[in-house]
Parts: C-alpha cells; sequence; structure tokens
C-alpha cells in the first residue's frame, strides 16, 4: 500500500510518484482547487486536487474529516510564498493523481484541532480518536522509546526479564488490594499485585541475580492528585549488591536516558537524609528547583505570648517554620487568602504572614497582622535569623509537625511555580537514611517503605527501641516528584520476624500472609535489593506533560473508571453465582 509516511517526506523526494495511507485531517476548497491535509502517524502532508482530474477531484471533493484514504500521486515543491516553516513537510506537497477512499467515517464527537473545547471525559470515552491526536502519538512514542532504552541498558548490564503472576496473594505496599474471586475456589480471592516485591525476592533467593521487569501494578487507593489505580514500574532486584551499588547502577541508567533522549547531562545526583530533606523543604521528595526554605523559628516564639506559637513550639510533635519568599510583599491581600485556602487543604488552620516593607525602621517596618502578638523584638529576631530583606514576605506554618511541613512544604512549591522561582530545568537528588517506621495513627507503628526494607541496626537493637530507626531504603527524587524508590531488603529470618514484631503482626499472620518469603529466607537467600520506577511518571516528567493520563494510552479517571469500556461494569447473576458471591443490597 504505501510508499512513504506522510509526515517524512521532505524537498528530497520532489519528483517522486509516491502513495500514502491515512486520515484526512482536513479539506479545504480554495477555488477549484482541493486541499487534503493527510494524516498518519508520523505527520502530514497536504495533497493538492485539480479538477482536470474529474475522478479523483470529485472524490477528493466527497471526503469528510476522517475518512481513510489512499493517495497516489507526485511530490513537488509547494509554489513560492506558500510554504509552511512550521510543518516538518511544509516545503513540498502531493499533486494527488489517484484517491481510494479505503473506509468512511461518521463526523467525530470531536475535532483533533478543537480537542480542548470538550470535556476529558468525551476525549477518555473517544479515545481510540483522541489518541489520533500528534502530540498524544508523540508522547506514546517517546514512552516506548524510553522503555526500549530501559531494556537495553538493563539487559546488557546483564539483567534478565523474567514475568511474575498478575493473579497472586496480597502484596504489602499500604494500599488496598484488587481481589479477583476464585470460581474454582469457592469463598477464596485472588489479589493483583502491588508490585512484584516478593516474587522478585523470590527470584533472588532461586539465583537469578539481577531481575527487572516492565510490571503493571494495581493499587486500589483513594485516587488523590495524579495517580492511576493501574500504573506501570521499571521493577529492579540483584543480589549480592548493598545500596551503593544499586543507586549507582539505576543513576546510571536514568543519566544515559536523559542524555540520550533529551540531550541532558543531569550530573551527580546529590543525597540528602530524610531528615534534612523534612527539615528544609517539608518533603521527602524536594523540588531543588525552587531556592525557598524552611526555617524553624520554634525557639524564637517558644515564649511568646501568643498561643497559635507558643503552644507548637513547645509541643515535642510541633514545629513552628518559616518561609521567606523573597520579593512576596508585592503579593496582593487576595493572593494571600488564596494561599490561606490553599494550606487549609493540609490541615493548616490558617496562615500568617509578615511583609517585610521597611526593615532600616525595625518593626515599624513590618507589616503584618501577628507583630503585635509576637512582640517587636521576637519579629525582628526572626527577620535576622531568616535574612529577610525589604520587600520580602514571610509565611509562617506552627501545627503538628506533620502539618506545617505537608503545608508549608506544599505552599512552597506553589508559590515556587507562581513566582517562576525555578533556578534550573531538572534538579534530581536520592533521599536517603529514611525511619524504618511511621506512626499508623491508631497507636501502633507501619513500615514506611514496606516490611521487607532492612533496618540499618541489629534485630536486637530494633526490637528495643524501634522508633527512630533508619532503613536502607533510598529514593529517586526529580524534580519534587519521585521517580522511584527502594530498599536493600532483610534477607534474614530473624530480622524478618523482628520486623513483624515490632508492626504487630503475628508469627500466625505472618505465616499465613508470607509463609512463602520467610520460608523462602531459610533456604540460603543471598543479600539483595532493588528498587522501582514509576514509568508513567517519568515519560509524563520527560514530556513535559501535565497528568500522568497523558502519557498512558487508555488511562482511567479519576475515580478509577474507564469510560471508554464502562469498566468496571455489572455481571450477571449467572457469573455471581458461578462465584459463590451474593451482592448485598445497597440501602
Ligand atoms: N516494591 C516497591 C514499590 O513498589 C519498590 C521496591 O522496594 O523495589 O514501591
Amino acid at each position: 500500500m504505501r510508499s512513504h509516511y506522510c509526515g517524512d517526506l521532505r524537498t528530497e523526494h520532489i519528483g517522486q510518484d509516491i502513495t500514502l495511507s491515512g486520515w484526512v485531517h482536513r479539506r479545504r476548497d480554495h477555488g477549484g482547487v482541493i486541499f487534503l491535509d493527510v494524516r498518519d502517524r508520523e505527520g502530514i502532508t497536504q495533497v493538492v486536487f485539480d479538477p482536470d482530474r474529474e475522478a479523483s477531484f470529485a472524490l477528493a471533493d466527497s471526503v469528510r474529516n476522517e475518512y481513510v484514504i489512499e493517495i497516489q500521486g507526485l511530490v513537488r515543491a509547494r509554489p513560492a510564498g506558500t510554504e509552511n516553516p512550521d510543518m516538518a513537510t511544509g516545503a513540498i506537497e502531493v499533486l494527488g493523481k489517484e484517491l481510494v477512499i479505503l473506509n468512511k467515517a461518521d463526523t467525530p464527537p470531536f475535532q483533533l484541532d478543537e480537542h480542548q473545547q470538550v470535556g476529558e471525559d468525551v476525549r477518555l470515552r473517544n479515545r481510540f480518536i483522541d489518541l489520533r491526536r500528534p502530540e498524544i502519538q508523540r508522547k506514546l512514542r517517546f514512552r516506548s522509546k524510553i522503555t526500549h532504552y530501559i531494556r537495553n541498558y538493563l539487559e546488557e548490564n546483564g539483567f534478565l526479564d523474567i514475568e511474575t503472576p498478575i493473579l497472586t496473594r496480597a502484596t504489602p505496599e499500604g494500599a488496598r488490594d484488587y481481589l479477583v474471586p476464585s470460581r474454582t475456589h469457592e469463598g477464596h480471592f485472588f489479589a493483583l499485585p502491588q508490585s512484584p516485591q516478593l516474587f522478585k525476592q523470590l527470584l533472588m533467593v532461586s539465583g537469578f541475580d539481577r531481575y527487572y521487569q516492565i510490571a503493571k501494578c494495581f493499587r486500589d487507593e483513594d485516587l488523590r492528585a495524579d495517580r492511576q489505580p493501574e500504573f506501570t514500574q521499571i521493577d529492579i532486584e540483584t543480589s549480592f549488591m548493598d545500596e551503593e551499588g544499586i543507586m549507582g547502577i539505576t543513576e546510571q541508567m536514568i543519566r544515559g536516558l536523559f542524555l540520550e533522549q533529551l540531550n541532558v547531562d543531569l550530573g551527580d545526583f546529590p543525597r540528602m537524609p530524610y531528615s534534612e530533606a523534612m527539615q528544609r523543604y517539608g518533603s521527602d521528595k524536594p523540588d531543588l528547583r525552587i531556592p525557598m526554605e524552611l526555617v524553624d523559628v520554634a525557639d524564637l516564639v517558644a515564649e511568646v505570648d501568643f498561643k497559635v506559637f507558643a503552644a507548637p513550639a513547645t509541643d515535642p510533635k510541633g514545629r513552628v517554620a518559616a518561609l521567606k519568599v523573597p520579593g512576596g510583599a508585592e503579593l496582593t491581600r487576595k493572593q494571600i487568602d488564596d494561599y490561606t485556602k490553599f494550606v487549609s487543604i493540609y490541615g493548616a488552620k490558617g496562615l500568617a504572614w509578615i511583609k517585610v516593607n521597611a526593615l532600616e525602621t525595625g518593626a515599624e517596618g513590618l507589616q503584618s497582622p501577628i507583630v503585635k502578638f509576637l512582640g517587636e523584638t521576637v519579629a525582628l529576631q526572626i527577620m535576622e535569623r531568616l535574612g529577610a530583606q525589604n520587600g520580602d514576605l514571610v509565611f509562617f506554618g506552627a501545627d503538628k509537625a506533620k502539618i506545617v511541613n505537608e503545608a508549608l512544604g506544599a505552599l512552597r512549591i506553589k508559590v515556587g511555580e507562581d513566582l517562576k522561582m525555578h533556578q534550573c530545568e531538572w534538579a534530581p537528588l536520592w533521599v536517603v537514611d529514611f525511619p524504618m517506621f511511621e506512626e499508623d495513627g491508631n497507636g501502633g507503628l507501619t513500615a514506611l517503605h514496606h516490611p521487607f526494607t532492612s533496618p540499618s541496626c541489629t534485630p536486637d537493637e530494633l526490637i528495643a527501641a524501634p522508633e527512630g530507626k533508619l532503613s536502607r531504603a533510598y529514593d529517586m527524587v526529580l524534580n519534587g516528584t519521585e521517580l522511584g524508590g527502594g530498599s536493600v531488603r532483610i534477607h534474614d529470618q530473624t530480622m524478618q520476624r523482628a520486623v513483624f514484631k515490632v508492626l504487630g503482626i503475628s508469627d500466625e499472620e505472618a505465616e499465613e500472609k508470607f509463609g512463602f518469603l520467610l520460608n523462602a529466607l531459610r533456604y540460603g537467600a543471598p543479600p539483595h535489593g532493588g528498587l522501582a520506577f514509576g514509568l508513567d511518571r517519568l515519560v509524563m516528567l520527560m514530556t513535559g506533560s501535565a497528568s500522568i493520563r497523558e502519557v498512558i494510552a487508555f488511562p482511567k479517571t479519576q475515580s478509577a473508571a474507564c469510560l471508554l469500556t464502562d469498566a468496571p461494569g455489572e455481571v450477571s447473576a449467572a457469573q455471581l453465582r458461578e462465584l459463590n458471591i451474593k451482592l448485598r443490597k445497597t440501602p
């Protein structure tokens, strides 16, 4: 059929007879001449039909947008003055000789050029049309390049691509499982994997030494922000490598990828302990492109007669921190109110602020609703600690440390974006030395990564004082997004049992849930570790997309539904009976 892709034609093809197959992108009738913009996955070419070829002219006149056609014609230079420098094929056009309509198309629910005028739901419901848009085609093609590069890199470094089951048991990554009822085992359920974690560890016990998989993972989460219930990980595990080795080989992979695909040299990734990241940025995935930092001022306000600050300043779990926005004094009252609303999402009860108008006049020169409560001396001490200058604005967070970190951490990103404070395009780093556990909100502890992460102490030390113990986990962060994370794992039964003990997982429960892993640890488990990268997020960042939905061919909505196939759907009574499932009537 085709001799060339539409988008590939250039001046070097002038004079050639060619055949194109594709879709009618646009049809224009210009004073008796018909122009068809014909589109395929490589791009668009302009085809011209003159009336002197009556049959094909009449056909060209009859086609409509999105008809599928085949054209034979002659490549020629566009007449002088009609070249289009914005189009890759803009220097040539095709003089159409023969035209065949391979298939007609109903008027599409939206024109590709006008996709912005319809809601995302319309586009998702008609995703096969949305996917025709050159922008999405470019992104999915880029995604394919990325996976190709990664497979190559890993294969060259001795990693083996091994598939792990989709129908499996629960894997604890901290989200809810998607369950699949078993027909053959009445009352029993499979869980879809939240990650291949346990299987990749088993592969290490089996001696495969280096494993990878581009793996689908499933997490039934309340879909905050930009998450998908099913997503793709670049999943990696190695034996006989410590964290240095694992971070080294994967950092090299990501650097190579950026260099090859974007011509960007990310340089050596700095490392930052988790505690420092929280202290300075209020986040375990700091966006280092933004120069602002959180500064603690609890010691300065502990004694003031202002409960809002003094109470958290003296609470061991509290934090009082300031965020200096250079040049922020120009923000209007309305903007500050909007930021106050913004931080309330994170549980902040308000957003105190001080505008630095004229520091040389002392506290007089500070404009703020709170200076009178803080007292002039304290207010000036704070300004000094922050190195504040005229024209700056200082925001405050005072609450439980968790709320202050989340609120000021998010505010830092938002203000940084609004005021265009980014100092570079890419800022990667490794966050290391994570705590092993965090509070679960019910007086117990839960694993910060997952319970197979190795602590950096002995089992006895861990049991004696689990809080504050660090793990051998690491996250790769880029521009404030967690690209990937992993850890050196526990390869020793005693340690694994110690961790379960701290987590309040009884021997019976551990046996019931992960007996197969504990069992494997008894039979010669090598030291091992790995990590997983979120492929969707990586592609999103590299293509500059606003959402991961833009880089997934068939994404789900925020409420975890597929509008295209109308899934999840109801099932027949017969199917339910076969599965021995009876639905409870919703009241
Ligand atoms: N299984 C982990 C996750 O999905 C990654 C890892 O530890 O390798 O987040």
